[in-house]
């Protein structure tokens, strides 16, 4: 099979490049996406290395240098705002030779989005799969509103709680690992703070937040905290538990969250990994956060979502359409990075927050050590700094 019906469940970043990678090898790709449009909530992600790499690999660097926000430098303050350690964006630039970026989650969406256009294929929105049933030449999908059609293949790029991970390979407690952590992300029109042109990271233990401008006074606020295993936070939950997690918290904690108004949507969701021996059956295959979830302790999910995506492409194209072999090729290929990834990520978990049991000025120093210009790109090689395509073909 070389060409064919695609589906691919998920209009995120994976599902996204996915898409157009397949189209411009000729494959009809429909992607699908639970949302009514292309999501403009989010958070700043860091952009370098393996993301960076497919980026140049699909001609998309000069879209990504234009999205531009007001944020000079990498600031950690103290309890009334104070900064005890500031990195210009810059230094690291620099270290990266010039090869690194930031932006919203939502901005790579869009670009991503609007280069589907060009190449050719639409989204179909407010669309989710119902039921998947594949026989000897195809996979027959049932949408929730019980249209049936049929796919040669279908990929699942529909995030960590994936629903074509769910009907393919059983539920997602088989596969989940919590890392103590959630992650509640947010903006705010009109705000009064004056936050400068800092990222601004304030920390206590067991709780932080991070927040920069969008411009135009908007405001975006991350809060990671440590808490127990709750599962699925309902909407309505969201706000109030944080009110409370963040009970007496140092610098804007408690303001701008008495100031975020109830109605707003608040991204929530705990810091879980997914971590699966297999990531395709027969003719469904999975990609990004959905086989292979890193959390944003490890920071680099987008990349390797974006390297899933192009691997795939490229592999069904070199074996001539035999999804067998190159899906067996693409886990080959990605395997074993993203489960060093993963570990990374666990090591990173014991101190991303601060403990009870941290000592501050000894954290202090050494993040000092790990962000001063001379040693910036050892402290980002924390991440790692080498694509994880590199040498690939
Ligand atoms: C706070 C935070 C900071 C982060 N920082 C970074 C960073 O600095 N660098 C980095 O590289 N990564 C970062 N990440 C991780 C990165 O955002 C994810 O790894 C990446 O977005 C995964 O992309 P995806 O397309 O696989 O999944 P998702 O972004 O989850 O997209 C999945 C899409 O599928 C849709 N969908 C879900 N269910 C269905 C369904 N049943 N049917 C149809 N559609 C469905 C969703 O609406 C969504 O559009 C961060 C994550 C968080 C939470």
């Amino acid at each position: 099979m070389e060409g064919g019906k695609v589906l691919i469940s998920g209009g995120g970043i994976a599902g996204l490049t996915l898409g157009i990678l397949l189209k411009e090898k000729g494959y009809e790709p429909t992607i699908i996406e639970r949302d009514p449009a292309i999501r403009t909530e989010g958070y700043v992600i860091d952009f370098f290395s393996t993301g960076w790499d497919v980026a140049r690999r699909m001609n998309l660097i000069g879209e990504l240098r234009k999205i531009i926000y007001p944020i000079d430098s990498l600031e950690y303050v103290d309890a009334d705002g104070r900064p005890y350690l500031s990195l210009p964006i810059e230094s690291v630039r620099n270290a990266l030779d010039g090869e690194y970026t930031y932006m919203q989650r939502s901005d790579l969406e869009r670009v991503l989005f609007d280069r589907a256009k060009t190449v050719g294929f639409s989204v179909r929105f407010n669309t989710t799969i119902k039921s998947l049933e594949e026989n000897v030449s195809e996979v027959v999908v049932t949408f929730q509103n019980d249209t049936k059609e049929s796919y040669a293949l279908v990929f699942g790029a529909d995030g960590v709680h994936s629903r074509v991970r769910e009907l393919t390979f059983g539920p997602e407690s088989q596969f989940d690992r919590f890392l103590g952590y959630y992650v509640a992300a947010f903006h705010i029109e009109h705000h009064h703070y004056n936050i400068g042109r800092s990222l601004a990271i304030y920390e206590e233990p067991n709780r932080s937040l991070w927040v920069y401008s969008l411009g135009e006074n908007r405001l975006s606020a991350i809060y990671v905290f440590r808490h127990k295993n709750i599962g699925y936070v309902p909407p309505a939950e969201r706000l109030p538990l944080l009110q409370e997690t963040y009970c007496g918290a140092g610098w804007l904690a408690e303001n701008i969250l008495a100031d975020f108004p109830a109605t707003q949507p608040i991204f929530f969701d705990s810091a879980t990994q997914i971590v699966m021996p297999a990531w395709s059956k027969g003719r469904i295959a999975l990609l990004g956060d959905a086989c292979a979830c890193l959390t944003l302790l490890a920071g680099q999910g987008s990349h390797l979502a974006m390297a899933e995506a192009y691997v795939i492409a490229q592999e069904l194209e070199r074996h001539g359409g035999d999804y067998r072999t190159a899906f067996a090729a693409y886990e080959k290929t990605l395997q074993a990075v993203t489960k060093k990834k993963q570990r990374d990520a666990i090591r990173i978990s014991k101190f991303f927050v601060p403990s009870k049991r941290s000592f501050v000025p000894l954290r202090r120093l050494l993040q000092k050590t790990l962000f001063s210009n001379l040693l910036i790109r050892y402290g980002l090689e924390i991440f790692g700094l080498k694509s994880a395509l590199s040498g690939y073909q």
